[in-house]
């Protein structure tokens, strides 16, 4: 993740980690390790339900996954042979603990765990109907809403009930859901949210990212297809679609921001990607400089890039604290100016009387520059060039980020003249849409850069404002 002072003003919602393990006498470690791995993804809470004999039981808790889930709860997990797991980040409305995933829920006969990341372009239409069929709803969370329509489906095989609720919650989204005798993983027919298979041993697991399949020695099988439901069982690993209405639209701002550098997402290294864009960049709007600062972390890859591309040093101009821990970050306005110094530091000797090129992954409200930029020129810097490596944000998000609102974004109502005097640089460039997709060699949802929506808006249709 990007330095923690953009905690102050990110409201990113739902992206959240997942991972489940299917017959491995470790599963509930597995899980936990695959978690950490992926706490990039969400530090409000954590959970696990494990499987022992034919029981699911839970822990969960608020927090870092070291905070939510003590040595004490995984002790108790001791002889589980599956698990499923959840790192939540979490809105205003996911704030309770009831909203903690994954969900348990016991039938007479039976017992469902499901989490899940994303969200649902249709959450408010369908819970009313459901609430007015008479469901009773315990929290906000969308996995509430699929176990209800899964619930009420009543089809012979509990996979056609599963398949039939996917096919009616549209957005973007990856499910993980499990019961006594099976795990089963789903993503959203335009693949926006990622989700890949591999193999430990004769197990199969199933994570956000790849970056956790590696931290278990797991082996790469390949992503869940946009639309695929994946059923993992003891005996092996089968595939379904809920719908036929497919295509492959990965959320650019996975490459850009969320993924960490070293997962690769529709067999795309997301730190090759960034430094792609860099490169690019440095094409399309190559600035001569001293030298090439990224901003930590999620710039740097790009930094580099755009560096080797012009042939300037690229120098670490800029520290991050790394034990500057959560308890600083203050949501109020006079201590936020303060959190990003503890949180940053310019190397004076690296800029003082430099021209330097600073590169960033993305502006959204323009904080995080604006603090940085004074940074620099505080430590006696020159010039100050802003290189992007993703078009300007304009749009919300309906797929599980979760956008300021319109007015509040920086490129509201501003020219290009304008954000870059608000933000204090000498000049500012972003990558184009087009060079975006050149740099990931996929096809992107970019809807928050283009208004471009791949998917119908549904509860949101016509209110988006442009
Ligand atoms: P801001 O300070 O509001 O301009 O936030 C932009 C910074 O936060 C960038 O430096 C990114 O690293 C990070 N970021 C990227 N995407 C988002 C997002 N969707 N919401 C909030 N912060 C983001
Ligand atoms: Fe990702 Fe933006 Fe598309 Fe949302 S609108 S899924 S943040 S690219």
């Amino acid at each position: 993740m990007s330095f923690e002072g953009k905690l102050f003003e990110r409201k990113i919602n739902e992206e959240c980690g997942l991972f489940g393990i299917w017959g491995h006498a470790e599963s509930s470690r597995l899980t936990y390790y695959g978690l950490h791995s992926l706490q990039h993804r969400g530090q409000d809470g954590a959970g696990i339900v494990a499987k022992i004999g034919d029981e699911l039981i839970r822990s969960r808790g608020k927090g870092l996954l070291t905070e939510a889930l003590t040595k004490d709860m995984l002790a108790d997990m001791k002889g589980t042979t599956s698990a499923i797991g959840h790192v939540l980040y979490s809105t205003r409305e996911t704030k309770s603990s009831a909203a903690i995933q994954p969900l348990l829920f016991h039938f007479e006969k039976s017992s469902l765990a499901i989490c899940h990341n994303g969200a649902l372009v249709n959450a408010t239409s369908l819970r009313s109907k459901l609430e007015e069929y008479g469901s009773i709803f315990q929290t906000v969370c969308v996995s509430e809403i699929l176990a209800h329509i899964i619930k009420r489906s009543r089809l012979v095989t509990f996979l056609d009930s599963v398949k039939r609720a996917l096919s009616q919650v549209h957005g973007g989204f990856a499910f993980l859901l499990m019961t006594q005798s099976g795990m089963y993983a789903a993503r959203d027919s335009r693949g926006l949210r990622p989700l890949v298979i591999g193999k430990l041993g004769d197990s199969f697991v199933v994570a956000s990212e790849t970056c956790a399949l590696d931290t278990v020695g797991a082996k790469y099988v390949r992503d869940v297809a946009p639309g695929e439901i994946v059923t993992i069982n003891d005996d092996g690993l089968k595939s379904d679609f809920f719908t036929s209405d497919r295509s492959l639209h990965v959320c650019g701002m996975e490459y850009i921001y969320i993924a960490r550098p070293d997962s690769d997402i529709e067999g795309v290294n997301v730190h090759t990607s960034r430094k792609n864009a860099g490169r690019i960049l440095a094409r399309e709007s190559p600035t001569e400089a001293d030298v090439v600062i990224g901003s930590p972390d999620t710039g740097i890859s790009a930094a580099i890039g755009y560096a080797e591309a012009m042939g300037i040093p690229y120098e670490l101009g800029l520290i991050r604290n790394r034990y500057v821990g959560r308890t600083f970050i203050a949501p109020e306005q006079s201590l936020r100016e303060m959190g990003v110094k503890m949180k940053l530091s310019a190397v004076h000797s690296i800029v003082e009387g430099k021209s330097v090129v600073l590169v960033e992954d993305s502006i959204v409200r323009g904080t995080t520059v604006r603090h940085i930029i004074k940074l620099l020129r505080d430590a006696g810097a020159r010039e100050v060039h802003m290189k992007i490596a993703s078009p300007l944000y304009k749009y919300p998000c309906y797929y599980g980020i979760d956008t300021p609102s319109p007015r509040e974004l920086i490129a509201h109502k501003r020219s290009a003249k304008a954000i870059t005097k608000e933000i204090g640089a000498d000049s500012l460039e972003f990558i184009s849409e087009e060079g975006l997709v050149e740099a990931v060699g996929r096809d992107l949802c970019l809807a928050c850069y283009n208004g471009d929506y791949p998917t119908h808006l549904q509860d949101f249709a016509g209110i988006e404002e442009r």
